[in-house]
């Protein structure tokens, strides 16, 4: 089965009622890693880049590992998706390379820091659409700013500064309609990496888990039933990953993520496609830690890349349960570009 466009995927996600992890790969072990969570849980994936994995990975490796996968397991349909493209120029190279998906983040300028207005917002990702719709590629925009920085990428707004940021839902409704885009990321307080919390308790200032603004989703999701939303910066940052880390030598203190049951409310609420990339790099780097504390003799690197590969995977197992993709595999017959293209031109 050739990559399918992201676009049925979660279409056929909001038929089903359910959302569909979107994981961020660099490398050979965690392409493995989530192609064989995907076959052992019969789930369609997204697959996603940024232009930092496509940087450090010379994206023909990724281009190829991308073909091996799709030849490994012919019956899980895969998305091949750029997380938060900054230009049009880069939306074309990761076409032509044969991503069926892009995200065009108009949510910021092209320096990937500073926050565009939105009739820019508008304008870039109108222009990302009437670019890849032609080609049957799937278009993903940003409303609103997400906390952190991640591959340079970010606002780097603190805590408050995120709330004044969120997405509103009666812009949402225009930018959807102006943009004609197929999935919208919304900021509703999360952040990229680990450190997602500023918030301290007034009384004991201890670190709390981010608040949520889970209203955003649930009135955007009433006023556009069909629009697919997606949430960025849902790792869970679980804490018996964090502490394989601390107990081998890590320094990882007060980290958060979001609560499993948090997103699953948002599946609840229309959002589709949920990006993960912090918790397998926690696996990754806790099982490599773990080899190197406990058996230091070791050289060979695929006595640690194993290990690591094999923690991640046990992460994307447990997502693709927990969101619900787990079963569906096997529920439709996979479109091609070709076909999305006579979609698009309807
Ligand atoms: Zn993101």
């Amino acid at each position: 089965m050739p990559l399918v466009p992201m676009r049925q995927i979660l279409d056929e996600a909001a038929k089903g009622g359910y959302g569909v992890g979107a994981f961020n790969v660099n490398n050979m072990e965690q392409i493995q890693a989530i192609m064989e969570a995907a076959n052992e849980t019969n789930s369609p994936v997204i697959i996603q880049a940024s232009r930092g994995a496509l940087k450090y990975s010379r994206m023909i490796y990724l281009k190829k590992l991308m073909e091996a996968a799709v030849i490994e397991y012919p019956h899980i349909p895969v998305a091949m998706h750029l997380d938060h493209g900054n230009s049009i120029e880069t939306l074309k190279q990761a076409i032509d390379l044969g991503f069926t998906s892009v995200m065009m983040d108009g949510s910021l300028a092209e320096d990937g820091k500073t926050p565009n207005t939105y009739e820019q917002n508008v304008a870039i990702t109108k222009a990302a659409v009437e670019l890849a719709h032609p080609l049957g590629v799937t278009v993903e925009g940003e409303l609103g700013c997400l906390g952190g920085i991640e591959d340079g990428h970010g606002a780097g707004l603190s805590a408050d500064e995120v709330s004044d940021h969120l997405t509103d839902p009666a812009q949402a409704e225009d930018f959807v309609a102006q943009t004609g885009l197929d999935a919208l990321a919304v900021a509703i307080g999360t952040s990229h990496g680990a450190y997602k919390s500023g918030r301290k308790d007034p009384k004991t200032g201890e670190t709390l888990p981010p608040a949520l603004a889970m209203d955003r989703i649930h009135e955007i999701h009433k006023r556009m039933p069909n629009c697919h939303m997606v949430m960025h910066g849902s790792s869970s940052v679980p804490k018996e990953l964090v502490d394989i880390i601390n107990q081998y030598g890590g320094k990882m203190p007060g980290t958060f993520g979001i609560p499993v049951e948090q997103i699953q409310d948002g599946i609840r609420h229309g959002v589709r496609k949920i990006n993960v990339d912090t918790d397998s790099r926690l696996a990754m780097t806790g099982a490599v830690r773990k080899v190197f504390f406990e058996k230091p003799e070791k050289f060979d690197p695929r006595d640690w890349l194993g290990p690591a590969r094999e923690a991640a995977k046990q992460v994307y197992l447990q997502r693709m349960e927990a969101f619900g993709q787990a079963g569906h595999a096997g529920d439709y017959k996979p479109m091609s570009l070709d076909d999305m293209k006579k979609v698009y031109g309807r």
